[in-house]
């Protein structure tokens, strides 16, 4: 008798071992269903042997076993890899490649019915209206009838009888029951369809990837180009080239938003002939099920998708692309925290597969890897065609600032008279949703927050909310203050995007002005309904938070604006400066794309900031020479490594003695420095104090271990929980 050592999908930290029933025959990889306690639970297995295991112990039976291919080694591998990384449990990693389940099971069915040809013989008027039925049927004019595959509902709907009838024909044989899979296949992409013509320097980096995938073998690069270069129409050619030569290879792309997925399918979907497999949180169960089915027998080619795509059950995954690789939401903060870009990486090593990470504006951490030779560097300097990199201005508000009471500097102001008046359109970038960031009594001078916490409430004039963007808590607008009572004395201090919209009408009373925030464009269809209307011309100026700042194409957009340039330097971010340059030359790169020249004006209190005169200058390397020098300096990551640890109680006694007793049994580290405990900058979410620490050392220690070894000595009371981070992002 084998013994199978199975992995499930819970907290655990060690898999468990279970007889294999005669007749059964597992391997490493299957996917199985096994007791654990009173249920059977959905496992991995990841090793099979022999019955010398077995001896003396009483097992329990592995109940079944899923009827799709195990999981191969490469991605077993990767999740233990990153079990380890991240101090986390294996099988809670595993629970991630195993987020749509019912996958694993076929498709469901559905019994449709078709004409058989034959007559019923006993023929009754009702019978009559179902064969009427399917020669009315409006959905398909052009399937011959005896193909017309019609549900017994929709029969039953047509001809206005009732089921039974359908079924009595069936019976008497005029009707074929016939089952169909709900869950179609993904129609097969086509590498053959003609691209771009490619300029020469796109064809010379196109080429250089393709001799790599034929080469085959791991292999990673960075395709950095400027905004509109045509890194997109470059990484088509790996596709289309991996498709070809491997005719089981599947190609994974990463994204950063949702909100450019949308349009970036239709642009798959030309160039291959055929929608790639998305893969998202905004997706359906059923579309999930879908694509995770497809992924899992290796039929789903192309996918596409956010960061935990990463984790779906690959058979033969051989390209990996992160596009916009610098961009800081492929870092997942909550559960299981992870970088993708870094783990496609390891996904690929471990493969033995071809990465690509494309960017504008490369992270510091990918720069210094190209440099040191672990990455390819293929440059694309030029946007093809007549279209030109805008020219970027810094309007410094110490010397020409806005009214009293407004945002917009008198140049900026000019700007959008002079680009309405060409019937060009403008973009005004503010990273702030809603009317403004910080509500106050004009009567007593409180601060609005969030009960129980230091969270500032946003005020929302569309909904007419005051929002908590940390907790998502939100109420009314009061009439009277919370705290003394007047009325009407609550004020919105600062600017959000409704704010510079109302400011912007007043300025351009006859433009089509319109916001574009998540609250505006809540899901795909509204997101693309907004886009369609500024890519035709629908919108003169369109004022957005970050969510325009990725990938758009507007043809038409000659002037961006940045309202407050100087935001996102604030907080003690390591990495402020080089997010603000990246996020700024995206949203500046969304001017003159097309036969236009653009411009970019950017307002700031800070115009001596390195990454403002960098921005002036286009000088993207020097900056991130000085970055990289300051980083170097302080041993901070790429140079150096950073952990942090949060934990979080009911109360702040017990948070802040657990953190002293935390503290206290810290492991000892060859140069591994530890801060804290110190209150969160966000110290009370959901109820829950919390504290941290923030562990920094060389690059020579693995501080995964040492976060390891240090977790597995504390014994914390049951209402304490810890949360570990690997090269965090969010400081908060
Ligand atoms: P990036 O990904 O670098 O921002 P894209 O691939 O999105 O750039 O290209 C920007 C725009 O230029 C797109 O509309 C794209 O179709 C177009 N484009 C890029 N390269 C070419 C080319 N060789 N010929 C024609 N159009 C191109």
């Amino acid at each position: 008798m084998a013994v199978a050592r199975i992995l499930f999908t819970l907290p655990l930290p060690e898999p468990f071992d279970y007889s294999v029933p005669e007749g059964m025959t597992l391997a490493p990889g299957a996917y199985v269903a096994a007791p654990v306690g009173p249920y059977d639970r959905l496992g991995m297995v990841v090793d099979v042997l022999g019955d010398e295991v077995a001896t003396g112990r009483k097992l329990k039976a592995v109940t079944a076993v899923y009827d799709v291919p195990p999981m191969g080694a490469p991605m077993r591998e990767f999740l233990a890899w990153v079990a380890r990384y991240t101090v986390t449990h294996p099988g809670q990693v595993l629970s991630m490649a195993l987020r749509a389940r019912d996958g694993l099971l076929p498709s469901p069915v559905e019994v449709r019915y078709r004409l058989t040809g034959k007559l019923p013989e006993r023929m009754t008027p009702a019978r009559q209206k179902v064969l009427d039925a399917f020669r009315s049927d409006p959905k398909c004019p052009k399937v011959s009838l005896n193909d017309l595959l019609l549900s017994a509902s929709d029969i039953a709907l047509a001809a206005e009888v009732s089921s039974g009838v359908v079924r009595g024909m069936a019976e008497a044989g005029a009707l074929e029951p016939v089952e169909i899979e709900i869950d179609l296949p993904f129609p097969i992409p086509d590498p053959d369809l003609p691209g771009a013509t490619l300029t020469a320097e796109q064809a010379e980096a196109a080429d250089e990837l393709r001799a790599s995938i034929q080469q085959g073998g791991y292999a990673a690069f960075l395709l950095d180009g400027v905004t509109g270069s045509g890194k997109t129409e470059v990484y088509f050619e790996a596709i289309a080239e991996m498709l070809r030569s491997d005719p089981a290879a599947q190609v994974l792309v990463l994204l950063p938003e949702i909100a450019l997925t949308q349009a970036i399918l239709a642009r798959f979907e030309a160039r291959f002939g055929a929608p790639p497999a998305p893969w998202h949180s905004g997706m359906s169960p059923k579309d999930r099920r879908r694509t995770w089915r497809e992924v899992v027998h290796g039929r789903a080619r192309i996918v596409i998708g956010a960061r935990s795509a990463l984790f779906l059950p690959y058979r033969k995954l051989r390209l990996l692309i992160v596009d916009e690789e610098h961009d800081t939401s492929f870092k997942q903060e909550d559960g299981v925290t992870y970088h993708a870009r870094d783990l496609a990486v390891m996904r690929s090593k471990l493969e033995g597969g071809q990465v690509i990470l494309a960017s504008a504006t490369p992270a510091l951490e990918t720069t210094v890897n190209a440099e040191l030779g672990r990455y390819t560097r293929l440059r694309l300097a030029a946007r093809p065609g007549a279209s030109r990199l805008p020219d970027v201005e810094l309007v410094d508000l110490k010397k020409a600032p806005p009214e009293k009471g407004k945002w917009l500097s008198p140049v900026l102001e000019r700007a959008l008279i002079e680009t309405l008046a060409n019937g060009e359109q403008s973009l005004l970038f503010l990273n702030r949703r809603g009317y403004a960031p910080l509500v106050i009594c004009k009567a007593c001078g409180e601060r609005l927050k969030t009960p129980g916490t230091e969270n500032w409430l946003t005020e929302h004039r569309y909904t007419g909310r005051l929002v908590c963007h940390v907790t998502g808590y939100s109420i009314p607008k009061p009439t009277h203050c919370p705290s003394c009572g007047a009325a009407d004395s609550l004020m919105g201090v600062g600017p959000g995007v409704e704010r510079v919209a109302e400011e912007a009408r007043v300025l351009l009373p006859n433009a089509r002005i319109e916001i574009f925030s998540s609250d505006t464009a809540q899901g795909g269809e509204e997101t693309r309904g907004l886009v369609d209307r500024m890519a035709t011309g629908e919108i003169d100026v369109l004022i957005g938070t970050q969510i325009v700042a990725k990938g758009h194409n507007f043809p038409n957009l000659t002037l961006v604006g940045v309202v407050d340039a100087d935001s996102g330097l604030k907080g003690g971010d390591l990495r402020a400066g080089e997010r603000t340059y990246q996020l700024l030359s995206q949203v500046a790169g969304r001017a003159g794309r097309a036969e236009r020249p653009g411009r970019a004006l950017v307002q700031t209190y800070a115009p001596d900031n390195p990454a403002m005169e960098a921005l002036a200058a286009n000088d993207r390397d020097g900056f991130l020479q000085i970055e990289r020098d300051v980083r170097s300096e302080l041993i901070l990551p790429p140079f150096g490594r950073l952990a942090a640890m949060i934990l979080s109680a009911p109360s702040a006694e017990l948070v802040d003695k657990t953190a002293l007793e935390i503290a206290a049994a810290a492991p000892n580290g060859e140069g591994v420095e530890i801060y804290g405990p110190a209150p969160a900058p966000i110290t009370v979410l959901r109820g829950r104090h919390r504290r941290r620490f923030l562990v920094k050392s060389p690059r020579t220690v693995d501080l995964s271990a040492y976060m390891t070894a240090w977790t597995a000595r504390l014994k914390l009371p049951s209402q304490v929980r810890i949360s570990v981070d690997i090269d965090p992002y969010s400081f908060l």
